[in-house]
């Protein structure tokens, strides 16, 4: 069985960092009364060095 930690995970390609946010919208849940994920889109930045782009390296 192949383990989360050894899948491959977007990682900054400025600092390696896997902490990864991506632009995305939200959109109202009037099930869940929650906001819940509607799309994503192709800007990441990186949480830890601040780096923006629109591409990220996929590594385990
Ligand atoms: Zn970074």
């Amino acid at each position: 069985m192949v383990e989360p930690d050894q899948l491959p995970k977007p990682r900054c390609k400025s600092c390696g960092s896997a902490v990864v946010l991506r632009d995305a919208y939200a959109c109202w849940d009037e099930n869940q009364q929650e906001w819940t994920l509607h799309s994503c889109y192709d800007d990441f930045r990186c949480e830890n060095c601040d780096a923006q782009s629109k591409h990220v390296d996929w590594l385990v």
